[in-house]
Parts: structure tokens; C-alpha cells; sequence
């Protein structure tokens, strides 16, 4: 299987390639140049295994340069019991919702309490592997942009990791307590940690120049380093994802709740459009899916996008109490519109180039037909968030977090305007004590608010019983080791600053 940059087909690589680059050097993405389609019968079979088993089975199909021990190796060394508190990494709660019963797919019991943690557990064994393939004795050095989740999980993921360096970047002011907390804290001996003036997607550009400044990447190379990503613009961040749709699906068969075939919905609260294109590209293996749920904040560019096919981003940006939802370019979208256009890369690369130089485009209408047959986009406000966290509490005792919270909103908008009851998976992405105060103040709007983010904490235990993930509790003693600031432009001389390069 070779992988093919969104906008520009001639530019071919290996999937140890893509992984090691994570972008491609014009700029554009790596795709996979064909998709595995999974017949019933490999269905059937996946219905037999347990999480790892079928999480061997997507990768080895899209990793065809990995050997099976391989790939073994690094799904087993990453959903651990140890690190996920349970065998199956992605539990399904069921829940209350509206006099029906909803299906939430927990994906934040590792290590950082954020579902990035599924896929970047396992993404540094990914990179690893693919450097000795490609680059070997060349040290790693990646470069995050992080609206709070992603930071944690890659600075965990890759700490003390052998022959890699992780920097990482987030908005000064975008990201929860609890968020910065974990990781002004990290631990490694390899990471650093740094602070923007700006916002998620000042970060985003930034990182994205930087890997695509031929200057710099020259100044690496003549120091034995390359540079990588722990975006979501890796393939190596998406390809995990795909699994624990697949196998959400197989639980729900093997549980009676779903029969053998029937179709389901996904409902994901969005910002990258990883998660969602994750689920995406399960369908496109063949997973039953009727409609994708893309639910936004209030930074709601992509319900606009799904409704009327102009993605625009030139609008006011809000600061949510969603934070890790607070992005007005959504890098994924590129790869949908690359499978949306038959992979027509002059295409997508002349939207992006008008997004660059316009701040917009509009897709032709083969794009947008495919697109509104699949997708429904929806947001909600931070009001409406907090009131569904309430009533989620109120009438299931389920508690979740603000990010969920927007999936759920979004869901009820849905089926109130289709009355589309079709069994659904709602992706429910962070624990709520990633964000305590908002958590709190919905459950609980008469109390007091204690005065720091552990004491909230500790009240939201209180009140609700529901168990603080260790990691999270810890955090209250440990030590600040990062507290660099920097202004946007300077990123590209912080990195070189922090590598020992002139
Ligand atoms: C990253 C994140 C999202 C958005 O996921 P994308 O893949 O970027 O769309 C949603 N919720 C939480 C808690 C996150 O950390």
C-alpha cells in the first residue's frame, strides 16, 4: 500500500514514509492510494477477536511494510491494561437519552484522559519502526500544535522515547487549567513545552511552516534530525482511530444492540475533523454507516461548511468552554475532500490555496451532493452545553465532559429535525474533570465555586461519585518544569534555539 500526497498524486511514499514526515513536502497530506474494502465474512470474523486483535488486523492492512510482529509489537505494547484500566481501550456506556437508549463510546481512559491517547499511545512505536526503515540514525524531532489534548497525550506518548525530540506548542490562553497543568508538568528527559501568543490555529500555522520551510529542513538535515508530526495530519494519528469504530461496531453486534449489518450513526464532536474522518474512512472499508454527526462549539465553521459548501474561515473566534473544539481550520477536511473529489489533487490543492490566499472556497456541487448525503452538521453554545451536561446528569446520572456535551446537544437537534432513530455510536471524547469548572458549574449552578482547579475537582467527586483518573489527581504535586511564551514568529527560531541549532 503507498500513500500519495492530497495535492500532488506524483508525490508517492511508503506508509513508513508517510509516518516518519507526517506531511507531505508540498504541503499537502497523505492519503492512502487505495482504501481495503472488509467483506462480511472479515466482518464475522472480527466479531471473535478482542480490541488489539482487531486493531492488528485494520493497521496490518494499511501498514503493508510492517511485518506482522511488528505491528503486534506496537498494539501490544500500547493499549495496555496497565495504561487504559481495562482490556477493551473503548468501552461502550450505554445511556438514558430522551426516553431511548444511546451508545457512548468512551475513548479517554489512557493515560491523559483525552481520546488522543488512542491513537498517540501508539503512534511513537508506529514512528520508531518507521524511521529505522527510512531514516535510520536520524533523531525525530516533532513539532505539536496543540488545543490542549493532543499536547498531553503526544508529550506522554513520546516521552523518553529513543532517538525523539517533542516540542510542544499551545495557545497561552486557549487551553483548560487542568490541560496546562499536564503539561507544564511533563516528565523526559526529551520534550519541550511552550507557550503562543496566539491562538490554536496561529499554533497550527506556525508548525505547518516550520515543516515546510526548505531553509530549516535543511538545517536539520545537515544536524542528522528530520522532522515529524503528532497531528492529526500524521497518518499515523488517523489510522488508529479507524479501529475503534470497527470494533464499536463488533461490540454492539456481539451484545445484541446492533444486528449483523444494520446501519448506524456516528455522532462526533469535531474539531480537526480527525476523529470524525477516522470514522469516515471505516465506512469506506465498509462499516454500515448512515450519517456522520459532525458537532461543533460555537467556532462553528464546518455545520456552516456541511450546509451550504463555503468553507470560510474569516469569523470571529471564541474562547469555549470546549476548548479542544476551538479551530477554525480544520486540517483533516483536505483528506474528505480529496475522497470526495475522486481524488482530484489539483483540486484540492487550488481550495486550499484559495483558503490560504482568500480565507475561503466553495466545493463544486459532486463535492457537496456527496458531502449532505453523509454528513449532518450541527453546533451548540457554551450555554447549551452546560444546560446538556445537566440534563445528561439528570436524567441518566451519566456525566460528561463539555466536548461530549456538544455531541450530544448536536444529536438531539438531529433526530428532533429528521426523527432518525437509527441505533447510534456517539464518540465521547475526555473525562470530565479534564474540565471540572464547566463540568461543575452545570451540575451543581447554586454551589459556591471553590477557588482552584483541584478543589473543583474534589467538589465534582463529591457531589457526583464518579471516580478522578489517577493521572489527573497527581497532578496537584508535581512540579512546573515549562513556562516559555513566544510570539508566533518566533516559533521557527524557538525550535531551532531548543535543538542546539544556529
Ligand atoms: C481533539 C479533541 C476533539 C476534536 O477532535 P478532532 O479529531 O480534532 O476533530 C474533541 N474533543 C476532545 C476532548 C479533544 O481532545
Amino acid at each position: 500500500m503507498k500513500y500519495n500526497s492530497t495535492t500532488d498524486k506524483n508525490i508517492v511514499v511508503s506508509a513508513a514514509q508517510a509516518i516518519s514526515q507526517g506531511i507531505s513536502k508540498d504541503g499537502g497530506l497523505f492519503v492512502p492510494m487505495e482504501i481495503p474494502k472488509y467483506s462480511d465474512d472479515d466482518f464475522k470474523s472480527f466479531l471473535k477477536l478482542d480490541y488489539k486483535g482487531r486493531a492488528k488486523k485494520v493497521i496490518a492492512d494499511f501498514l503493508t511494510d510492517f511485518t506482522a510482529e511488528e505491528i503486534a509489537d506496537c498494539v501490544d505494547n500500547a493499549y495496555t491494561q496497565e495504561k487504559f484500566g481495562s482490556e477493551n481501550p473503548a468501552p461502550i456506556v450505554t445511556c438514558a437519552l430522551n426516553g431511548s437508549s444511546m451508545n457512548i463510546l468512551e475513548l479517554w481512559h489512557g493515560p491523559t484522559s483525552a481520546f488522543k491517547d488512542m491513537a498517540l499511545q501508539i503512534l511513537p512505536h508506529f514512528l520508531t519502526k518507521s524511521l529505522n526503515k527510512t531514516y535510520k540514525d536520524k533523531e525525530a524531532v516533532i513539532l505539536v500544535a496543540t488545543s490542549g489534548d493532543t499536547g498531553k497525550a503526544a508529550l506522554e506518548g513520546f516521552r523518553d522515547v529513543k532517538g525523539t525530540k517533542i516540542i510542544v506548542f499551545y495557545p497561552q490562553d486557549g487551553v483548560s487549567p487542568m490541560q496546562k497543568c499536564q503539561m507544564t508538568t511533563q516528565l523526559g528527559d526529551n520534550v519541550e513545552v511552550c507557550a503562543i501568543k496566539g491562538n490554536f490555529d496561529d499554533a497550527q500555522t506556525g508548525v505547518k511552516n516550520i515543516f515546510t520551510t526548505p531553509e530549516i529542513a535543511k538545517k536539520l538535515e545537515d544536524n542528522n534530525k528530520l522532522f515529524s508530526s503528532a497531528n492529526s495530519i500524521n497518518w499515523g494519528r488517523l489510522l488508529p482511530q479507524i479501529v475503534y469504530y470497527i470494533s464499536a461496531y463488533c461490540d454492539l453486534v456481539n451484545d445484541g444492540r446492533v444486528v449483523f449489518g444494520q446501519e448506524i450513526n456516528v455522532v462526533v464532536p469535531t474539531g480537526n475533523f480527525g476523529n470524525i474522518l477516522a470514522a469516515y474512512y471505516a465506512s469506506l472499508m465498509g462499516l454500515p454507516v448512515k450519517k456522520f454527526i459532525c458537532a461543533s462549539n460555537s467556532n462553528n465553521v464546518l455545520t456552516d461548511f456541511i450546509n451550504t459548501g463555503v468553507y470560510d474561515k474569516s469569523r470571529q473566534f471564541y474562547t469555549t468552554i470546549s476548548p479542544s473544539m476551538d479551530i477554525l481550520v480544520s486540517s483533516n477536511l483536505e483528506r474528505l475532500l480529496y475522497i470526495l473529489s475522486d481524488g482530484d489533487d489539483k483540486k484540492v490543492k487550488a481550495y486550499m490555496t484559495q483558503l490560504k490566499t482568500a480565507g475561503k472556497y466553495t466545493v463544486d456541487d459532486n463535492i457537496m451532493n456527496k458531502l449532505s448525503d453523509k454528513f449532518y452538521g450541527g453546533f451548540c453554545d457554551d450555554n447549551t452545553t452546560q444546560n446538556t451536561i445537566a440534563g445528561l446528569y439528570k436524567e441518566s446520572n451519566y456525566l460528561s465532559d463539555t466536548h461530549t456535551a456538544v455531541a450530544v446537544s448536536v444529536y438531539n437537534q438531529y433526530v428532533e429535525k429528521t426523527g432518525d432513530k437509527t441505533p447510534t455510536v456517539l464518540a465521547s471524547t475526555a473525562s470530565p474533570y479534564k474540565f471540572s469548572k464547566s463540568v461543575l458549574q452545570a451540575v451543581a449552578p447554586e454551589d459556591k465555586l471553590p477557588d482552584n482547579e483541584f478543589a473543583m475537582v474534589e467538589e465534582l467527586n463529591k457531589i457526583t461519585g464518579v471516580d478522578v483518573p489517577k493521572p489527573l489527581s497527581m497532578l496537584k504535586n508535581m512540579t512546573v518544569r515549562f513556562d516559555d511564551v513566544t510570539a508566533v514568529e518566533n516559533m521557527p527560531s524557538y525550535v531551532l534555539g531548543k535543538l542546539g541549532i544556529k
